[in-house]
């Protein structure tokens, strides 16, 4: 019981990589805050699940690109619960479109749901635990804010912002004794992979491209995630980890577009 009595917020929890950070945390002792936009379903499945474990769940829809709708999200996580300890900016999108077909609409929706939604979750819960001086909070990024991926250029653009928000907001916040840490997974099998993993040829191609073999399965990111929102991690800070099957350390064989 590594979080005990400890208030988490996690964004995007009704599906995918937050719904197994939410089940984890509620089950290492936490009372869970339970994000989504548009799922109200699945989330209301996940509070129940939650329940399970004897911890409290409260859901709360808010679309977190909207800085207005994340204000009125913390401020009744927090007059619900009293404080909030940890924060993980999970909520993400990705859609594939090649560089030169991004619309506005395209670059809108990635940057503000993966990268300013990040921003200002982090910021209206960092405002609660500085009172404190003590909080959590970790980013849920990509493989994709070190290594490119065409046709995906929004989506890596606001992954490596966010890589660099971690850092610089854990050095702001250090005097608050507030860690944040980031998560950089690589493929795991979830709902924003769907159409990969029920396509049997796709998803042999990407397995061949992992050391390990196989997707991630988003319990294995939470495990992560369980770490870096404990104790035992308090002297982590301003770091990513990888969490991808090897999928970053290998030496891939550049394809050039002109052959050759
Ligand atoms: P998912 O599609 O299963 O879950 C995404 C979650 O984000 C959903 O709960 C959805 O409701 C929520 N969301 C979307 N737009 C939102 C908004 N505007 N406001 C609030 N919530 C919103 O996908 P997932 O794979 O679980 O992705 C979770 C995170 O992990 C994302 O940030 C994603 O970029 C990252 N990630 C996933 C993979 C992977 O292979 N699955 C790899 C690297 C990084």
């Amino acid at each position: 019981m590594r979080l005990k009595d400890r208030i988490a917020l996690i964004t995007g929890a009704s599906s995918g990589i937050g719904r197994a950070i939410a089940l984890r945390f509620a089950g290492e002792g936490a009372h869970i805050v339970i994000n989504h936009f548009g799922q109200q379903a699945q989330a209301k499945n996940v509070c129940e699940r939650i329940a399970a474990h004897g911890v409290r769940a409260l859901n709360i829809e808010a679309d977190v690109s909207q800085v207005a709708e994340v204000g009125r999200m913390v401020d009744a996580a927090v007059n619900h619960f009293g404080r909030i300890d940890i924060c993980v900016n999970n909520a993400g999108v990705q859609r594939e479109v090649p560089f030169l077909e991004v619309t506005e609409d395209d670059w809108e929706l990635m940057t503000k749901v993966d990268l300013k939604g990040a921003f200002f979750v982090a910021q209206a819960c960092a405002r609660d635990m500085v009172k404190r001086r003590r909080g959590k909070i970790i980013n849920i990024s990509s493989v994709h804010q070190e290594i490119a991926k065409p046709r995906f250029a929004p989506y890596c653009a606001a992954k490596g912002g966010l890589g660099m928000l971690t850092k610089t907001l854990a050095m702001e916040l250090a005097e608050y004794k507030i860690n944040v840490n980031g998560i950089a997974p690589g493929a795991i099998a979830t709902p924003m992979n769907e159409d990969v993993l029920e396509d049997p040829e796709a998803k042999a191609s990407v397995c061949r491209e992992i050391p390990w073999g196989r997707f991630g399965r988003p319990a294995e990111v939470a495990a992560l995630a369980a770490w870096l929102a404990s104790d035992e991690a308090d002297y982590v800070t301003g770091a990513t980890y990888f969490i991808d099957g090897g999928l970053t350390q290998q030496v891939v064989e550049y394809r050039s577009p002109h052959g050759g």
